[in-house]
C-alpha cells in the first residue's frame, strides 16, 4: 500500500481494525501473526504492535524463511523480536526504516543448536535465500527475507565499531 492509498483508506473512515492483520492469522505451519508481533516492551508499554494488512506478503515470506531455518538447524528457535511498528522500533533504538518495520526481519536464538556464532555460521554455509544474516553482539542472529535476497552476512560487535562484512567471533577473527 502506498502512502497515498493509505491516506485514502483513512479518509474513507475504514475502521482501524480492518487495516490491521488479525493476530490469529496463520502465516506458516508454526507461525501466526501473534508470534511475529510479540514484544515484551510493546506489552509492557501498551504499544499496539499489530501489523498492517499490506505487510501480510512480507510476514508470510519471513515465516516461511523461519520455518526453513528451523528445518536447517533441527531445533526450535526463540524469537526475541520480529515485526516492529515504527513506535516500537524507535523505542528499542532500531534503525529508522529497519526491515523489522517492514515485517521482513526477525531476531532469534537457537540454544538447542548452539550459540549465535554457530547459528550464523550455519546460515552462512546453507543454501537458504536470506537477505541479511547479522550476528549481533555475539548474542543473537538478525535474519531478513525479501523478494530479491542479497545473502549478505555481517557482524556487529559494538555500535562504535559498526557493521563488519562476514561473520566474526568475539576475538575478532573472521570465521566466514
Ligand atoms: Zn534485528
Amino acid at each position: 500500500m502506498t502512502p497515498n492509498e493509505r491516506s485514502t483508506v483513512l479518509r474513507a473512515s475504514v475502521p482501524l481494525e480492518q487495516t490491521l492483520l488479525a493476530p490469529t492469522l496463520r502465516l506458516s505451519t508454526r507461525f501466526s501473526v501473534a508470534d511475529l508481533m510479540r514484544s515484551d516492551i510493546a506489552r509492557r508499554e501498551q504499544i499496539d504492535n499489530r501489523p498492517g494488512i499490506h505487510l501480510q506478503p512480507n510476514l508470510c515470506r519471513l515465516a516461511t524463511g523461519l520455518e526453513a531455518i528451523i528445518e536447517l538447524l533441527g531445533y526450535p528457535i526463540e524469537l526475541s523480536s520480529a515485526y516492529r511498528c515504527d513506535l516500537l522500533n524507535a523505542r528499542v533504538g532500531g534503525v529508522a526504516g529497519s526491515q523489522h518495520t517492514l515485517g521482513e526481519a526477525a531476531d532469534f536464538t537457537c540454544p538447542g543448536f548452539g550459540d549465535a556464532l554457530e547459528v550464523s555460521l550455519a546460515l552462512h554455509q546453507s543454501t537458504l535465500d536470506f537477505d541479511q544474516c547479522i550476528l549481533e553482539f555475539g548474542r543473537w542472529v538478525h535474519v531478513s527475507f525479501r523478494e530479491n535476497p542479497r545473502r549478505n552476512t555481517l557482524t556487529i560487535r559494538s555500535a562504535s565499531e559498526g557493521y563488519l562484512a562476514g561473520i566474526h567471533d568475539d576475538s575478532g577473527t573472521r570465521r566466514a
